[in-house]
């Protein structure tokens, strides 16, 4: 339905964004005349100033937000740096080189070191989509977007020049580590190249790990490596993000019994630095205090560089997904706002509008229906049912 309508509108949810963000930074003028809030009856109201820290969201969302392009164009990270994509299949096929095999100086989403990936700042951001403004040339332009990955349209956030005080794109846009890793990330694209390389190397698949959970009687008993799961997984495991989030130590536990802590073979490598990685995930998602978290920041800068390079050495250049160059500036991006920001609780809550949404089909009554079931739904779970 909200896909439906937004196409509808144009800059589509950039617009909106823009919008809202000018009602906030603009109209209602938060940052800089701020908010009275009455925090004590016998005190003066307090004026409370509120600034933007971040745009948060998956890939997808952001590329909405901030009207780019994304995985489907040649840069992919917009707003963040100015690594190149793949080539496409038709460009590999008749050997067109690639942008990064023309030029030394340019990265692919393969590269493991941020530091050579030419990082963009707000400044850098805001110069190019006044480039693209000042096309006259529709070739041109459109040549312009396709090598910045941003998409020109007045409407939109990203050229919209009286929030460029309040909204910096490169300063705010956060790839949300959840989804990059569990949520259809490369965790579960990864366990299943892995037990591949396994199945073929020791003869052994997912069977054997639920044997190994049950010999080792695993609590509690998990279904993420079910034979139902196996049998509908193919390139990237069918679970649930909370499920492998939770299951993942009882696999690397099987594949360390198997080929031993210190395995040098490069995908239990591999596997075995992305479990590190989410070992720190986990102990983030606990909130530990900033001293913590900044030590798990600069850790992670380090791990994530190994793990990628790691990657790349089993499986290839061309298997790295756009999320594996995501998960690079995630540590930088962690440091920088102190605390593990993701959309894992409130993308939960999304359930009860969705239901309220449910045997709709009249536009007005779409307008009036959803909030009284949302809360009628909403007191019932309050009420116990
Ligand atoms: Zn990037």
């Amino acid at each position: 339905m909200r896909t439906t309508w937004v196409k509808k509108l144009d800059g589509g949810l950039s617009r909106l964004t823009r919008d809202l963000l000018r009602t906030m930074f603009i109209e209602d003028k938060i940052a800089t005349d701020g908010v009275s809030l009455i925090l004590d009856r016998e005190l003066p109201p307090m004026i409370v100033k509120i600034s933007l820290c971040s745009i948060l969201g998956d890939e997808d969302a952001l590329n909405d937000m901030f009207f780019t392009l994304g995985a489907s164009g040649i840069c992919p990270c917009g707003v963040l740096c100015s690594v190149t994509n793949k080539p496409p299949p038709t460009d590999t096929d008749n050997n067109i080189p690639s942008m990064s095999e023309l030029d030394p100086e340019i990265q692919d989403i393969s590269c493991a070191d941020l530091a050579l990936c030419h990082e963009l700042c707000d400044k850098d951001v805001w110069a190019r989509c006044d480039q693209l403004e000042a096309c006259i040339d529709k070739k041109v332009l459109d040549e312009k977007e396709r090598c910045t990955g941003i998409k020109f349209n007045p409407s939109t956030l990203l050229f919209c020049k009286e929030l460029r005080v309040f909204v910096g794109p490169s300063s705010t846009s956060t790839g949300d580590p959840m989804h990059i890793i569990f949520a259809n990330g490369i965790l579960s694209m990864e366990i299943m190249l892995c037990m591949a390389s396994v199945r073929e190397e020791v003869d052994a698949y997912f069977e054997d790990v639920r044997n190994f959970s049950d010999e080792k009687k695993y609590r509690p008993k998990t279904t993420c490596f079910s034979k139902y799961r196996e049998e509908h997984s193919h390139a990237t495991l069918k679970v649930q993000a909370s499920e492998l989030l939770s299951d993942y130590p009882l696999l690397r536990a099987y594949l360390v019994t198997v080929y031993g802590v210190n395995a040098t073979e490069p995908h239990i490598v591999s596997i075995l630095l992305l479990f590190e990685i989410c070992d720190f995930i986990r102990l983030l998602l606990k909130h530990p205090p900033q001293c913590e978290v900044q030590e798990i920041s600069h850790k992670l800068q380090g791990l994530c560089k190994k793990y990628i390079e790691a990657f790349v050495s089993a499986y290839g250049r061309d298997m790295v997904r756009f999320k594996h160059h995501q998960l690079l500036h995630f540590p930088k991006q962690l440091g920088k706002q102190g605390v593990m920001l993701s959309c894992w609780v409130t993308e939960r809550k999304n359930k009860a509008a969705k239901l309220g949404m449910h045997h709709t089909g009249n536009p007005a009554h779409q307008e009036t229906w959803p909030d009284s079931r949302i809360t009628r739904c909403a007191c019932s779970k309050r009420l116990g049912g």
